[in-house]
């Protein structure tokens, strides 16, 4: 986040002076306490300065960057999920291929008549059955999915950050959310690349970091 020259001022008297009241620091710079209480309030929501009741703002020391992380660690999953894309497992794979073409997605996920996950059916997988095989309305997505318990998966309330490990560490592009229901693992949302990519590119572009 860019600071103005306003803030940088408050900054530099809290760093010097803190803890040190709003009255004191509007004298400090010839300004009234009301005209100052929108930079107190950006400067304390990113977490720069902190203020105490009756102790007046004092500055945090921590740096950008380090905010930045803070905030990252904080992101959970449930944040960002998108709803996941589901077929059964016994629609064929040319439904599957229709499917991702009309819901303009990557990854598809499997489940039973109980929404629950059984598989996962990545662009290539339907690419590689589809080669030199002219009957694809034949073969269910069953035959030629990842299936369970191979899948790597996350739940609403995991980190994003850790989601996002599994993508990059396991090479691929989506994860399936999921919640214990009586059934099994029903699936809820649905995490990608796009989707951390998304979180990255809102937290740098938020202007109260
Ligand atoms: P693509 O194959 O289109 O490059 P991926 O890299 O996501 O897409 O998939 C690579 C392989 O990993 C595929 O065989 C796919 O079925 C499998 N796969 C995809 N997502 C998962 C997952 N969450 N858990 C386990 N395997 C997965």
């Amino acid at each position: 986040m860019e600071l103005t020259d306003r803030q940088e001022k408050i900054l530099q008297i809290v760093k010097e002076n803190g803890p040190i009241t709003g009255e004191n620091i509007a004298d400090r710079l010839d300004l009234t306490r009301a005209t100052l209480r929108p930079d107190l309030a950006i400067l304390t929501m990113s977490g720069f300065l902190d203020a105490r009741p009756r102790v007046g703002y004092f500055y945090t020391g921590k740096t950008g960057s380090e905010l930045l992380t803070e905030k990252v660690k904080k992101i959970t999953v449930k944040e960002y999920q998108s709803p996941p894309i589901v077929v059964r497992e016994d629609v064929s794979v040319y439904d599957a291929i229709t499917t991702i073409f009309l819901e303009d997605i990557g990854t598809l996920f499997v489940v039973d008549n109980h929404s629950c996950l059984v598989g996962v059916l990545s662009r290539k997988d339907l690419l590689r059955a589809s080669i030199g095989n002219k009957e694809l309305t034949k073969v269910p997505v069953h035959i030629i999915m990842t299936r369970m318990p191979n899948i790597s998966m996350c739940r609403p309330d995991d980190l994003l950050l850790d989601a996002g490990k599994i993508l990059i560490n396991n090479q691929i592009d989506g994860l399936p959310v999921v919640k214990q229901s009586t059934h099994g693992l029903e699936v809820v949302g649905r995490i990608t690349k796009t989707t951390t990519t998304k979180a990255f590119i809102e937290l740098v572009l938020d202007e109260n970091l």
